[in-house]
């Protein structure tokens, strides 16, 4: 089913002579110690699990999807996902940039990046499993209190609990001022949540022991509107004191959707009903504590099309050096067989161009960004740290609305080149494009992306930030 070559020289590429990233590590205290031959060591141990691993699970995850059974409420994820995932954990993938203190490698999240994009190449529906588990980890790190630290985030770090983000509700996915799950507070300081979400990623699985749900609710005296809204913690096992699995929280998976895309990946109905929770952060103040959730989700999303783009490309133009239709308008290039390669024609080139313009300077901003995030949390001078997490903040809707409006057109274009072999889905190039499409729809629509940008990132300074980044390009 196609292939997948990890572009581990375009990656350095961008790391080491266009970032210069091994320059910058030593301003970072953290990452004194990282030179070139880690970088290189990493990317090159990722290449191999992200090909010979996620990869051939990508087009049968496809195919045969999640399974939900209703009596046990429980989800079974394709064939091999739950294999990989352990192989995941032992190896050590998962807690690549995660906090030595709490069981990580404290490996830079630049580095981290292009292993993330390796990921979404390989298998998108399967990185979603660990995927939001990162998001739930920065979170809680930076949210959290010293209990939930505790408990929580070895387990994410090191991948044995992966999380998930429970936002949307049937009426509200946008507007979350909308949403209706209630909170009530108890005499132990603990909450008992009730209420429907759906649409939830890797709410149920069967790849790890635990789930750690960040549920968002309105407490019995929250304001109305999005002023009103407080981030909790539902585990679906409440941990015992020494953090082994206790009881069962009743967080249920009611079904399973079946979508367009991301197959292998369950999106999940989940009903609360009373279910236990502890408090994440400051009461009504939940949507500030689950933007640092969703501002790594959206850079993640833009992430997953640059994955797909790579992908596309890589393949298309393996099939345009093979397939032969028509002769060169210039002349025949390959006279000994009866037609020349597709590759000779001109918009079949550029549609190759394109998707291989669009990877390159997606892999380009994504790492740039990462760059600018490891800058953000480790840098020593307050102003530098300030500066860029200004930048970062600017560029992430631009980073989830640009990089997965043209994953949409890269992969499209790359089924094109296949001609009506791309839309049969042996080949495995349809399958990019509807795993494609979602990216520009959740984590906030590609719309929302732009009112953020707008209205927060440029407006709020009157284009401070934006001016600063435009001097600098
Ligand atoms: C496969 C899948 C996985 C998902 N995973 C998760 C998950 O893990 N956790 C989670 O909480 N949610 C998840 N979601 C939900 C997703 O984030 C929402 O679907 C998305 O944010 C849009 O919300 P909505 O579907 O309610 O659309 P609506 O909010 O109803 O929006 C409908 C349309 O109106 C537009 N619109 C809304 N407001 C404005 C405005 N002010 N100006 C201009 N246009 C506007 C939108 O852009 C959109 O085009 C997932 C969804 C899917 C399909």
């Amino acid at each position: 089913m196609g292939q997948y070559v990890a572009p581990i020289r375009d990656m350095q590429f961008v790391l080491h002579e266009f970032l210069n990233v091994t320059e910058e590590f030593k301003n970072l205290p953290a990452y004194q110690e990282i030179d070139a031959d880690i970088i290189n060591q990493v990317l090159e141990e990722g290449a191999k699990f992200t090909q010979e691993v996620l990869f051939p699970l990508n087009h049968s995850g496809d195919r045969e999807g999640c399974r939900f059974d209703a009596a046990s409420k429980t989800v079974t994820t394709p064939k091999g996902f739950k294999e990989a995932y352990k192989q995941y954990v032992e190896g050590g993938w998962a807690a690549l940039a995660c906090d030595p203190e709490y069981g990580g490698q404290g490996l830079p999240v630049a580095l981290n990046n292009s292993f993330y994009e390796m990921l979404n190449s390989s298998n998108q529906a399967w990185s979603m499993y660990p995927g939001l588990s990162h998001g739930a980890y920065e979170c809680l790190k930076e949210h959290g209190t010293d209990d939930q630290k505790k408990f929580y985030l070895p387990k994410l770090a090191t991948g044995e609990w992966t999380g998930t983000m429970c936002l949307t509700e049937a009426h509200c996915g946008t507007d979350l001022g909308l949403l209706r799950s209630k909170a009530e507070p108890q005499a132990d300081g603990t909450y008992k949540i009730t209420g429907s979400k759906i649409f939830i990623s890797a709410g149920e699985h069967d790849m790890a022991e635990n789930i750690v749900h960040l549920v968002l609710a309105r407490l019995p005296d929250a304001p109305e509107g999005s002023k009103g809204i407080s981030l909790f913690l539902v585990p679906k096992f409440l941990p015992n004191a020494d953090g082994s699995i206790g009881e069962r929280n009743p967080i249920f998976c009611g079904a399973i959707e079946e979508k367009m895309g991301i197959h292998g990946n369950a999106t999940c109905q989940m009903n609360l009903d009373g279910a236990v929770g502890t408090l994440i952060g400051q009461p009504h103040k939940g949507l500030n504590a689950m933007f640092v959730f969703m501002n790594a989700a959206r850079l993640g999303v833009g992430m997953q099309s640059l994955g797909l783009t790579e992908v596309a490309y890589q393949n298309a133009l393996v099939y345009a050096k093979d397939r032969i239709q028509m002769r060169s308008l210039s002349g025949p290039k390959d006279p000994s067989k009866p037609a020349d390669p597709i590759i000779v024609h001109p918009d079949v080139r550029r549609m190759l161009l394109t998707a291989k313009a669009y990877a390159e300077g997606a892999r380009a901003l994504t790492s740039y960004v990462a760059l600018q995030i490891d800058r953000e949390l480790n840098h020593p001078d307050e102003e530098v740290r300030k500066e860029a997490a200004g930048e970062v903040a600017l560029l992430t809707p631009i980073v989830k609305a640009f990089i997965t409006d043209n994953g949409w057109i890269a992969t499209s274009e790359a089924m094109q080149v296949y001609g009506g072999h791309g839309y049969i889905s042996e080949w495995g190039m349809e399958q990019y494009v509807r795993d494609a499409r979602i990216n520009m729809i959740y984590e906030g629509t590609n719309t929302v992306q732009s009112l953020d940008l707008l209205g927060r990132k440029i407006l709020m300074d009157n284009g401070a930030k934006l001016r600063a980044f435009g001097e600098k390009i």
